[in-house]
């Protein structure tokens, strides 16, 4: 601060230039040492005389503006040092806040580093809000419901069908683990993914696999595409839902007691 004093009779103004750079960095509570006393008490000073000035100016215009006459008892000497300073104050005070301190008292690395971190934070933050958000349970395919849970043929068919053109995405149904992706008899191919529940889905017919054994998958992740593989009349996802026990269960309710209609 010592390089914005000068000697000569612009000091007084300089020094209140300090003072209005000063009291907003205070006012912001930005981090820095508090300063020593007596510099301390020298800027109350320096604002005090600031405002005076400030006052007095005010009250000189008005009152040259009464009377338009340097014979008032306000000596155009004094009237003038006190309109300068008030100029200063005037001209001043709405920039200085915004540049001064920054340019002065932050150094730019800490400032960066402390923006990146605030950013990671509020990255954090949102993932964790998207993730409390996310559908626990999704349609598995957007595709049309083509068959039914029940006896078909003489047999049972275990699961729902829905039909889309071939490559139409398969997405897990729910959150959980890769058990199964391979041939299997009579899907042609299928993936299988336990539920933390135990309970289990089973994806059938499609043609090549996005994911493989072990990994973790959460509802709504590509998990495969529609394809027409082994007992299949046309392209389409055949979904099962199996109890932990190993029942087969019609997988419509089970989804739409999810929140999930098909
Ligand atoms: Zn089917």
């Amino acid at each position: 601060m010592s390089r914005h004093r000068s000697p000569g009779g612009e000091e007084g103004s300089l020094a209140l230039e300090e003072s209005i750079d000063y009291a907003p960095t205070r006012a912001r509570g930005t981090h820095r040492l508090p300063a020593p006393p007596s510099v301390l008490r020298g800027r109350v000073v320096v604002a005090a005389v600031a405002i005076g000035a400030f006052a007095a100016a005010g009250a000189g215009q008005t009152l040259q503006a009464a009377h338009a006459s340097p014979s008032d008892g306000v000596t155009p000497l004094a009237n003038g040092r006190d309109a300068a300073a008030a100029f200063g104050v005037g001209g001043n005070a709405p920039a200085a806040p915004e540049i001064m301190p920054v340019a002065r008292s932050v150094d730019p690395a800490s400032e960066a580093s402390k923006l990146a971190k605030s950013q990671r934070i509020s990255d954090q933050r949102a993932a964790k809000e998207a993730e409390a958000r996310r559908p626990l349970f999704v349609k598995p395919a957007d595709g049309v419901f083509s068959s039914g849970f029940g006896a078909r043929w003489g047999v049972l068919h275990a699961g729902i069908d829905l039909a889309g053109p071939l490559g139409t995405p398969i997405v897990a149904a729910a959150d959980g683990e890769v058990i199964d992706a391979g041939p299997a008899s009579g899907f042609g191919m299928w993936i299988r993914v336990r539920l933390d529940d135990g309970t289990i889905n089973v994806y059938g017919h499609m043609y090549k696999f996005n994911v493989h054994v072990g990994q973790r998958v959460k509802a709504g992740d590509l998990i495969s595409w529609i394809g027409n593989n082994g007992f299949s009349t046309g392209p389409h996802l055949h979904f099962e839902v199996w109890e932990p026990g190993g029942m087969k269960i019609n997988p419509l309710p089970w989804l739409n007691e999810r929140g999930v209609s098909v």
